[in-house]
């Protein structure tokens, strides 16, 4: 079979061993309460729509979105609006959040489990319903799914793409639900197709996942709008453009070009699951599979949780740990976020939780650049790493977006890369958030 693939990237240890071959197990009565950020998605947040003291059912909306870009909040338990305050994010972000005290009933709002057929739907009925479920990319950008769907008129779109790579090393949770509920991936890719009739599907999933493309061709057998491909086990082969470039060789430009450019819109595995989850059962999103894993971990697992059930929980549902963690990261080693603090809530775009012993996170103090060029060699933007992090140390803006700095991926290959341990990948992030800072302060 061949195998489809971009160009440079690196090949990190990969860590899935732990959980790969974990079934997704339950873990749908949370102990404590839960915690409702208003910020669970690119865009503006959202504000709430309940009091302290209100009663919410499973399913209900409590926070709605503010502006286009956005999407609306449901609480995933029945019980009592605690309190609006104030709660972290993995990204170290303190934002408003709604915190509901779970009655353990799970009494369902009564709007909840209308199943449409979407062969009787226009278009714009199920991209409002898929808006009005609150789904957003699963994959940790967190993007919501009824604006991808809705690119401007002029872009004929012939690619749905969706992501089955999970190149992150550590992270099982995109393979479980390959595994497990492929038939709602295959029938979640068929109401995206209806959307756009010149399309075909075609489902990517690394050639280290072979259950997975197997099970996904026997759902996919018949279906003559839908192919499955078979990617190169290579880091960052799920990353939007790198999944474009491999399934058509086709290159989004820089300089704000998005996937629709190039005729593509592309899509976690989960997320699909959750369109169909959302038109076929009138269930909004209020799950996710979360993978807590890392040699710090006592039990490693695939867990399916509640949306707001807290990172200490799972920790503690996962064993605790066996020794204490050297990093703690939301999501995977190579783009996640590091955490300082476990009182946080799993929000939508939460993946994994990761606890990494000393050996594991490999972590050096920072030594000369030695101008070996390795970092430049993996870049899969083909961006000069060592340059853009000497203009960022220096605080060199003008220089920084000269020389692309904004169009990093913040993947990490670089750092991953460089002999010298050069916090590459860092000071790039700063970087580019600064800029964007300063010129959202200019407006
Ligand atoms: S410069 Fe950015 S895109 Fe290139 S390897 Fe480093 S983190 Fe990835
Ligand atoms: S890999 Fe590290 S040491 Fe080599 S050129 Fe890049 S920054 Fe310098």
């Amino acid at each position: 079979m061949a195998r489809l693939t971009f160009k440079r990237g690196i090949h990190p240890p990969h860590g899935k061993h732990y959980t790969e071959d974990k079934p997704i197990e339950n873990y749908l009565d949370p102990k404590g309460d839960l915690v409702y950020p208003m910020v669970q998605h690119i865009g503006a947040p959202c504000e709430p729509l309940v009091k302290r003291g209100d009663r919410v059912l499973v399913g209900q909306k409590i926070a709605e979105a503010q502006a286009f870009v956005s999407a609306p909040i449901h609480s995933s338990v029945s019980g009592t609006v605690k309190a609006i305050t104030e709660s972290l994010i993995p990204n170290g972000q303190k934002v408003k959040a709604i915190v509901v005290e779970n009655d353990h009933e799970y009494e369902e709002d009564p709007s909840l489990n209308k199943a449409y057929n979407y062969k009787d739907m226009t278009r714009e009925e199920i991209i409002n319903v898929i808006k009005e479920a609150g789904i957003v990319g699963m994959g940790g950008a967190g993007f919501p799914t009824h604006i991808k769907l809705s690119p401007p008129e002029d872009k004929e779109i012939d690619h749905i793409i969706l992501n089955g790579a999970e190149c992150e090393p550590y992270l099982t949770s995109d393979y479980r639900v390959m595994l497990e509920e492929s038939e709602r991936i295959i029938e979640g890719l068929k109401i995206i197709l209806t959307l756009f009739p010149k399309a075909r599907g075609v489902i990517g999933i690394e050639d280290n996942k072979p259950e997975a493309i197997k099970i996904l061709k026997q759902h996919a057998a018949g279906q003559d709008r839908i192919d499955v491909v078979s990617l190169k086990t290579k880091y960052p082969q799920g990353a939007e453009k790198q999944l474009i470039y491999a399934v058509t060789k086709r290159e989004v430009p820089f300089k704000g070009k998005l996937p629709a450019d190039v005729g593509c819109i592309v899509h976690n595995v989960d997320t699909v699951v959750a369109v169909q989850r959302a038109i076929r059962r009138g269930r909004p999103l209020m799950r996710r599979i979360v993978t807590v894993t890392g040699g710090a971990i006592k039990e490693p697992k695939n867990f399916k949780v509640r949306i707001g059930t807290s990172y200490q929980e799972l920790i503690d549902a996962a064993g605790g740990f066996t020794e204490e963690p050297v990093k703690l990261i939301s999501g995977g080693p190579m783009m996640g976020m590091a955490l300082y603090n476990v009182d946080l809530p799993v929000v939508k775009g939460t993946s994994a939780i990761l606890a990494l012993t000393k050996k594991e996170a490999n972590d050096g103090g920072e030594l000369n650049c030695i101008r070996c060029g390795k970092c430049i060699e993996v870049c899969p933007l083909n961006l000069i790493p060592s340059e853009l992090n000497a203009l960022a140390l220096n605080k060199d803006w003008e220089g920084f977006e000269k020389l692309n700095g904004l169009e990093c991926l913040q993947c990490g290959c670089c750092s991953f890369a460089c002999p010298s341990k050069r916090h590459l990948v860092q000071s790039l992030r700063t970087a580019k958030s600064t800029i964007l800072q300063n010129r959202r302060k200019k407006k």
